[in-house]
């Protein structure tokens, strides 16, 4: 069956023309589920009973149910959820001053095997769909009866591998008869498809471009992530002007701090270099210990230097603060879990 919230708004009116029925009712569902967030088509009372039986036979509305859910002492929410294929996913729930922000996945697992990656080792399953994704949304706004203003693609997958799928939930997201979070509320982050990064620009969604970059040379960055072996840090950054040239948007920069790896100042130097006259944001990330991994964290004093050099050089620098490390919910230690896992 076909997951009625894999359409966005467009498709949907199309879809309702190919079933033989008027485009407003799509409007009307759309509504249902986004505004309303209804859980079944027997609530859709401006529906008459016969296309609400039809919606039934032909779509699924696609609940997740939670798995698990775990709170943190800063109050950061991690859910597991059933994504009713026996895959589980993991969606992070962050509370700041200025609202609720929600950190999605984009795939049941991934392919870019960064080495200081949880969700590295673990094998692919398959890409979510876009009303799997949306759903992550809609899942943890039910369960909180919150409602959410930011979502950043930061789970579980590359959103950029997955292309398609995120820009179309991003799309339904965005809908201002739907869910209604601004574009500019949206942020995808990617480890560095440069040909998806032009792709991207061209959408027109003034979403956020958030970069993965964690290294300034390709040595280096190679040996942290692989895909710098296929697009190196200069296409890279020449990738990040161009959407910042075409889409007028500031790009952020991702840089986690691992010793003795690129936390010296010789790194920090050559960034300013890199980012030199870019509209550019740098989020420096402590980096956080996997099992096994081979990256220990820098240290609080060597962070904070490394941050003042950036911000003395005329780039804005900030150290993002970690939120949900005590249940495993910080930067890169999501990672997808058997079902069978599940107590
Ligand atoms: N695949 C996408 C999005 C998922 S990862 C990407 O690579 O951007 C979200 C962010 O967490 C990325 O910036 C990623 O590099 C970072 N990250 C992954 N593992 C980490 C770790 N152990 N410590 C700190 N940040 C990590």
């Amino acid at each position: 069956m076909k997951n009625i919230k894999d359409y966005n708004i467009e498709e949907l009116k199309k879809e309702f023309t190919k079933i033989g029925e008027k485009s407003f009712r799509a409007e009307q569902v759309f509504r249902w589920i986004y505004k309303e967030k209804v859980q079944s088509f027997d609530d859709m009372t401006n529906l008459s009973l016969e296309l609400r039986e039809k919606l039934k036979k032909n779509y699924t509305m696609c609940i997740y149910k939670i798995l698990k859910k775990q709170v943190a002492s800063d109050g950061t929410i991690k859910y597991l959820f059933d994504v009713l294929d026996g895959n589980a996913i993991e969606t992070v729930l962050m509370k700041y001053h200025h609202g609720y922000s929600l950190c999605v996945s984009s795939q049941i697992g991934c392919k870019m095997g960064c080495k200081f990656c949880a969700s590295t080792g673990i094998a692919f399953a398959r890409n979510l769909t876009s009303g799997e994704i949306v759903e992550q949304l809609l899942a943890v706004e039910r369960d909180e009866n919150i409602k959410i203003s930011n979502v950043v693609f930061m789970g579980i997958g590359e959103p950029l591998d997955n292309y398609d799928n995120v820009v179309n939930a991003i799309r339904i997201i965005n809908n201002p008869k739907g869910i209604n979070i601004g574009a500019r509320h949206i942020s995808v982050s990617t480890s560095g498809i440069v040909p998806k990064i032009y792709q991207l620009a061209d959408e027109n969604i003034q979403c956020t471009l958030s970069i993965s970059l964690h290294a300034t040379t390709d040595d280096t960055r190679s040996k942290m992530m692989p895909v710098n072996n296929r697009y190196n840090i200069e296409e890279l950054i020449k990738a990040c002007k161009d959407y910042i040239a075409r889409t007028n948007r500031r790009v952020s920069f991702e840089y986690a701090l691992a010793k003795n790896n690129n936390d010296n100042l010789d790194d920090a130097k050559r960034l300013v270099e890199l980012l030199h006259g870019m509209l550019a944001h740098v989020n420096l990330i402590p980096i956080n210990k996997i099992e096994n991994g081979k990256f220990d964290k820098s240290s609080n004093e060597n962070i904070l230097k490394f941050r003042d050099y950036l911000n003395a050089h005329g780039i804005i620098a900030t150290v993002r603060r970690e939120l949900g490390s005590d249940i495993d919910a910080a930067c890169g230690q999501l990672r997808r879990k058997n079902l069978s896992e599940v107590e």
